[in-house]
C-alpha cells in the first residue's frame, strides 16, 4: 500500500472567488480546473505544483462535509490525499492494520479519481484519502 506521492492537500477555504486569486499569486500557477462533487457538497478548485496538487474546498451547502468543517475548526488544511497504485489493495492493507475507514470502497472523486478516506482517529488527526488515477 505504499503510496507514490502526495496526490493533493485539501484546503477549505469559504470562497474559492476570494481563494483562486491569493493562490494564483502564491503559487505563480494559474488553476486549472474548477469542478463541482455534488454527493460531497462541495466545490473544488486545483493548482499543480510538481507531482502535487493543491485542492481549495468551498462548501456549497451548510450541512456538507466542507461547511461542518469550516464551522468547527475555521478554514485550513482539510485532508492530505496519498496517491496508492492500487486503491482496493490498500484499504484491504489498511483493514488489516486496524485503520478505521470512512469509505469501504473506493468512489469517484473530483478528476475522475477513485477515493476513500482513512478516519482521522486511526491517522493521528490528519484526514488521510487514498486514491488511485486509474485512466493510467
Ligand atoms: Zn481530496
Amino acid at each position: 500500500m505504499k503510496p507514490t506521492h502526495i496526490e493533493h492537500i485539501g484546503i477549505a477555504v469559504r470562497s474559492l472567488d476570494q481563494a483562486i486569486p491569493f493562490y494564483e499569486r502564491l503559487l505563480g500557477t494559474s488553476c486549472y480546473a474548477i469542478e463541482e462533487v455534488k454527493d460531497q457538497r462541495v466545490k473544488t478548485a486545483f493548482f499543480k505544483l510538481g507531482q502535487t496538487k493543491i485542492e481549495l474546498l468551498e462548501s456549497t451547502d451548510p450541512e456538507g462535509p466542507i461547511g461542518k468543517f469550516i464551522e468547527k475548526r475555521g478554514e485550513g488544511i482539510h485532508h492530505i490525499a496519498y496517491a496508492v497504485e492500487q486503491i482496493e489493495a490498500a484499504l484491504e492493507k489498511a483493514t488489516e492494520e486496524g485503520i478505521q475507514l470512512i469509505d469501504q470502497r473506493p468512489r469517484k472523486g473530483a478528476e475522475g479519481l477513485h477515493i476513500a478516506f482513512l478516519h482521522p482517529k486511526s491517522t493521528f488527526g490528519v484526514l488521510t484519502e487514498f486514491c488511485e488515477d486509474k485512466s493510467k
